[in-house]
């Protein structure tokens, strides 16, 4: 039932070319060593893309995969091994074991099913983990495979040799397992599972905060890339037909490791292209390794010269390019000409194709507060948002208004107080369901998918919902709705700042939130693109009846928009009320002026002598 973008199609095609390439040049023009060498290719495609369908979509790189092929290639040897050469080779093996000698693919299937099982009883705790701290786990789990290999020597000769395995795999069998790599790899990563797991990489707070469970999408990840890194495993092992432990131990993670960044970690065009850079690189220097004779000059013996190579190609390459030869977006993403083919969707009119929701209720913040070791940021935070109104949240820097939208949002749990969605309390969702919930945010300080695309960015939030047969589709129509369609092929990063916050609102509009935290929206913006900002809120306020909280400086723009407005000072509520109560409040104006009772002479009004916005009108002369 899973519908295929043709994008993603045309991507495993183009990918796959070179390698069909490669396979029939090798075995027409050098059969032999020429093969040999493109079948290993084809492997070191699988193991970089295994490792890269969890690493490059995370952002966490992982030193573990090659743990997962050493368990693929001991796991379905044992399973091949002919049992007469068994009897020699493995003495000591059970006889339950003993006697089996399948043919490849069977035993193939059997190593997978041992490798997952591995990969899924490791992952649950690796997923819990992100960053340095998952790649140090990961780093664990390969010096523990090997200590396991090495020390069940009833099973795998310990550290020696471990032969007679039969040489299943060629060139024609190694082909169409890459093509099946590439294919899995890049369906995994266009598709919403993969996307949200990239948008964590890119701001894992902005990814839980637009629905994304990062653990669960890391979890997946590490399982198909481990299965990837086991196939590869098993197919290195039928076709060498002989190895030890520490075939699958530093080295081979290295070189991997090396493939994949130099390539480019995010995509699978730079994960085939790495592997072919570096093999390359191996290949000549292998060559000179054992001194070569030039003629005019000849070079001596130099040890390690293939890893020193290695070493040398990925700073020459990270120094000029950080995110590999590649880059971060697939090749098929960059050509202009194959965007033709993506069927140009309607320009949906934003009347009526949005859902508006009309659900009736309130988000009650309830005796909110947050202290930070001591430090109480907000206390007793207490009033409601309601559907349709739009509140205005006010208050001097560090008045604790940013800490009340996260914890509202539960980006930071509120030490005190509750937050209640029609009676629910949100505090027993965990943290990626508020939003699926009903509440949305933007934050502060931008928080975009930056090397996403404009499009990407807004549909990791559609796809927060399985309701929608095509997320992209309703992506589409949130852009038109705040004007950025235009800009929906660039990378976030890539926009100017205004547009940014507008993408920002766009993202969380596309969760259909029934109420929405705008934190400072209009910093940083120049007076038209405020302007412009106002009648986005405006509008979509009423269309969607949602209620809107905005935290924002510019006074003027508050009286203007708001339907009530809460006053923040020193994690203390000090005043709410219609925006007119609020300006005549003295509490308010003496938080704002402080002890400064003589404002200068050039009669700014009180809060812009507080160094608030210098386009703010005062409290006294709103317009
Ligand atoms: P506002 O958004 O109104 O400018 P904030 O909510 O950002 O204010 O900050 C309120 C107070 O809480 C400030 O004193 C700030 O230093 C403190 N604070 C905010 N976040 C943290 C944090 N994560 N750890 C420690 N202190 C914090
Ligand atoms: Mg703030």
């Amino acid at each position: 039932m899973v519908r295929f973008r043709r994008e993603t199609v045309i991507g495993i095609l183009l990918t796959s070319l070179p390698l069909l390439v490669a396979a029939t040049g090798a075995s027409l023009f050098f059969p032999g060593g020429g093969e040999r060498l493109v079948t290993l290719f084809m492997i070191n495609v699988i193991a970089v893309l295994g490792i890269g369908l969890y690493a490059g979509n995370s952002g966490i790189v992982s030193f573990g995969h090659v743990g997962f092929m050493a368990i693929g290639a001991y796991a379905s040897g044992l399973l091949t091994i002919n049992p007469i050469i068994e009897k020699t080779a493995l003495p000591h093996l059970p006889e339950w074991l003993a006697g089996i000698g399948m043919p490849f693919l069977p035993a193939l299937a059997v190593a997978l099913l041992v490798v997952v099982a591995v990969a899924v009883l490791i992952g649950i705790p690796v997923a819990r983990l992100g960053g340095s701290s998952a790649s140090i786990a990961t780093l664990g789990f390969l010096v523990i495979v090997h200590v396991v290999l090495v020390a069940s020597s009833d099973f795998t000769r310990g550290s020696q040799t471990f032969f007679g395995i039969p040489r299943a795999v060629n060139l024609w069998l190694a082909l169409p397992f890459a093509v099946a790599a590439i294919a899995i790899a890049r369906i995994y990563r266009d598709s919403s599972a993969g996307l949200k797991l990239r948008a964590s990489r890119e701001d894992e707070i902005a990814s839980i905060a637009v629905g994304v469970n990062v653990r669960l999408h890391r979890f997946i990840a590490w399982v198909i890339g481990a299965a990837l890194a086991g196939t590869a495993g098993a197919l290195l092992a039928h076709f060498l037909g002989a190895f030890s432990p520490k075939d699958f131990y530093f080295n081979l993670t290295f070189v991997l490791l090396a493939m994949l960044i130099l390539g480019g970690i995010t995509t699978v065009s730079g994960a085939v292209g790495g592997t072919a850079v570096i093999m390359v690189i191996v290949e000549l220097l292998r060559k000179l390794e054992g001194g070569a004779d030039f003629g005019v000059f000849s070079l001596p013996t130099v040890f390690g010269l293939t890893d020193i190579g290695i070493g040398v190609a990925i700073l020459v390459v990270m120094y000029r390019l950080q995110d590999g030869l590649f880059g971060v977006r697939e090749l098929d993403e960059r050509l202009p000409w194959l965007k033709g083919f993506e069927a140009r969707t309607s320009r949906l009119d934003s009347d009526g194709s949005g859902t508006p929701v009309t659900t009736a209720g309130t988000l009650r913040i309830e005796n909110l507060g947050k202290s930070f070791s001591g430090l109480v940021a907000l206390e007793k935070a207490d009033f409601e948002i309601t559907p349709g109104l739009v509140i205005g949240l006010i208050g001097p820097n560090g008045a604790g208004k940013s800490t009340l939208i996260n914890s509202v949002s539960g980006v930071v749990p509120p030490s005190t107080g509750r937050v209640m969605i029609d009676g629910m309390d949100v505090a027993s969702l965990p943290v990626h369901a508020v939003p699926v919930a009903g509440l949305a945010r933007t934050f502060q300080n931008i928080r975009l998918f930056r090397n996403l695309t404009v499009l990407e960015n807004v549909t990791v939030a559609a796809s927060a919902f399985k309701r929608e047969a095509d997320p992209r589709e309703r992506a589409r129509r949130v852009l038109a709705e705040v004007g950025l369609e235009k800009f929906s092929d660039r990378l976030a990063g890539t926009l100017s700042y205004g547009a940014q916050r507008r993408l920002e609102i766009a993202r969380a509009l596309a969760l259909e939130p029934r109420y929405l935290l705008l934190d400072e929206p209009a910093a940083g913006m120049n007076p038209a693109e405020t302007q412009e900002l106002m009648h986005v809120l405006d509008r979509i306020r009423t269309k969607y009846r949602l209620g809107l909280l905005v935290v924002e400086h510019d006074l003027k723009l508050i009286m203007r928009l708001c339907d009530r407005v809460v006053v923040l000072n020193k994690g203390q509520q000090i005043a709410i009320g219609s925006p007119a109560e609020v300006q005549s409040d003295p509490a308010v104006i003496e938080a704002y002026i402080g002890r400064r009772r003589t404002p200068k002479p050039a009669q700014p009004g009180p809060l812009e002598a507080a160094g608030l916005n210098p386009g703010a009108a005062g409290l006294h002369n709103p317009t």
